[in-house]
């Protein structure tokens, strides 16, 4: 880019600095703040509003499968842990341990730990152990599967290295827990909750995904098969947007849940689980933002306008007040996709700073209405997906009668937008200099600038990816499931190869 480049609102740009650009859209629009607690997170208002309209969206995805909420406790026991040999290795070095249970003046005046426990509890890094005791207790006979529960909560995996929203100590998810009288149920639940992952990422945060398996190394601790979204962000990096587990009968021998069947035999059952988190935001920020702040697509956006009254004398203020006024509460009763159309009346005295807080807000449509507007019976339209300066006025009733249609010409341009960064940065490689060449940075400034997302042969051993990552900090994302058996030869070893798998430098 040239010296003599546009002002921006969000410094650096995002070909200047990608990782700190990141951190300054997310102050810039406002979303979350870091916490005084180490590693921890404070999500605001307008951060909260987007999760809550994520969270409705999978919500109501997940109970027309017949998906039920429940609650359960955010303390496990560590012997729960223990009961699943894979699953405690694999969470055993972020685990946040509680030993005490009261607090006692020391010799020094301060307040110390007191009263240890018997066995320490663990606060939950994810709940398939404390469920499963529930489950064991519900489920005797086959009439009482399959048992299909999800769980709105927190966890905690306690992280060195934290970023807002990709990986914090504490984060807010769901995670569904199901039991099956069948493999084949389970594994088909499995890819149906991974269907409704990808749905919600595509048809609401404009998110393109990859639908595909994760590698053996890869897998949840204790899983016997992890499927995974994957997008692309605009640093060419993957981003794991929700996962999905078909656990085998692992946790039901752990956890001893049995059943007995229509013959009468005792069998163990099958399950699954499966997670997103507010990691989802730290998705539609890396997907969407631009160098202004943040766009989010309108579908889960908190609120899909805002109107700024435009008032020079103190005169005009009742006119364009009620004006404003009444143009929300016609927007208010408009049906946007089963929900009322959410509006936001801006009236600080701050001049055009207004405009600007919006455009880092990401709100999809800034509406003016001054003097000039109301003799006109217009208002005068920012897009966020467009240029700020590029504003149009058009008349009243225009706007609210088309207002839905544009909204969803704004959702999908930013879904087409993503779809064509990928693409253009998604690559069939199949010499292993090209490939390496690929995924090497282009300037040693920007370590996190590289060619993006590559489809290349892989023979399957774990050596070899283990190679891969040590020598180019590339994973292999997933292997797709909607991609053909190919015959090929890997990248790295030249041994013979059935299948591409999508390789990627991810967070
Ligand atoms: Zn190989």
């Amino acid at each position: 880019m040239s010296k003599q480049s546009k002002q921006t609102a969000i410094s650096p740009c995002r070909a200047d600095d990608y990782p700190e650009w990141y951190q300054q859209v997310i102050k810039a629009s406002d979303l979350a703040e870091r916490s005084s607690v180490r590693g921890c997170m404070v999500i605001k208002p307008w951060g909260y509003g987007l999760w809550e309209n994520i969270m409705r969206v999978m919500d109501s995805l997940f109970k027309t499968t017949g998906v039920k909420n429940a609650y359960f406790p955010l303390f496990i026991p560590l012997s729960f842990l223990e009961k699943e040999a894979e699953h405690v290795e694999g969470f055993a070095k972020e685990c946040a341990v509680v030993s005490h249970h009261r607090l006692e003046k020391g010799p020094e005046g301060n307040l110390v730990p007191a009263g240890p426990l018997t066995e320490p509890l663990i606060v939950r890094p994810t709940s398939e152990t404390i469920i499963g005791d529930s489950f064991a207790k519900w489920i005797t006979s086959y009439r009482d599967l399959p048992l299909l529960i999800n769980q709105w909560a927190n966890v905690v995996r306690w992280e060195m290295r934290t970023r807002i929203f990709l990986r914090t100590s504490e984060f807010l998810w769901q995670e569904g827990h199901t039991a099956h009288a069948t493999r084949e149920e389970a594994e088909e639940r499995t890819r149906l909750m991974l269907d409704i992952y990808a749905q919600t990422a595509e048809e609401y945060l404009a998110m393109p995904v990859i639908k595909g398996h994760k590698t053996p190394s890869e897998r949840f601790p204790g899983a016997v098969d992890t499927l995974s979204v994957e997008a692309m962000m605009q640093d060419y990096k993957a981003l794991q947007s929700g996962t999905s587990h078909f656990l085998g009968q692992n946790f039901a021998k752990a956890s001893q849940i049995t059943y007995q069947t229509a013959a009468e035999s005792e069998e163990y059952v099958w399950t699954t689980s499966w997670g997103s988190s507010t990691r989802l935001i730290g998705g539609v920020i890396m997907t969407h933002g631009d160098d202004n702040g943040i766009i989010l697509p309108p579908k889960i956006a908190p609120s899909q306008v805002v109107l700024l009254p435009i008032i020079r004398k103190p005169k005009e203020r009742d006119a364009v007040m009620h004006y404003t006024e009444s143009l929300a509460q016609e927007l208010k009763s408009i049906n946007y996709h089963g929900h009322a159309i959410q509006v936001e009346i801006d009236n600080r005295d701050i001049g055009g700073a207004r405009g600007w807080d919006w455009i880092k807000k990401g709100i999809p449509l800034r509406v003016e209405i001054g003097p000039r507007d109301i003799d006109a019976e217009s208002v005068y339209i920012g897009r966020r997906d467009k240029d700020p300066k590029d504003r149009q006025s058009i008349s009243r009733n225009q706007f609210v009668r088309e207002l839905t249609t544009v909204l969803d010409d704004i959702q999908i341009s930013l879904f087409e937008r993503a779809l064509a960064l990928r693409k253009a940065h998604t690559q069939h490689i199949d010499d292993k200099r090209q490939f390496i060449d690929f995924f090497t940075p282009r300037n040693q400034e920007k370590p996190e600038i590289h060619g993006g997302f590559a489809y290349s042969h892989w023979c399957g051993a774990e050596t070899c990816e283990a190679q891969i990552k040590n020598d180019l900090k590339v994973t292999i994302r997933c292997i797709p499931i909607e991609a053909d058996q190919e015959k090929g030869t890997c990248i790295y070893c030249n041994q013979p190869s059935t299948q591409r798998v999508v390789y990627a430098k991810a967070y």
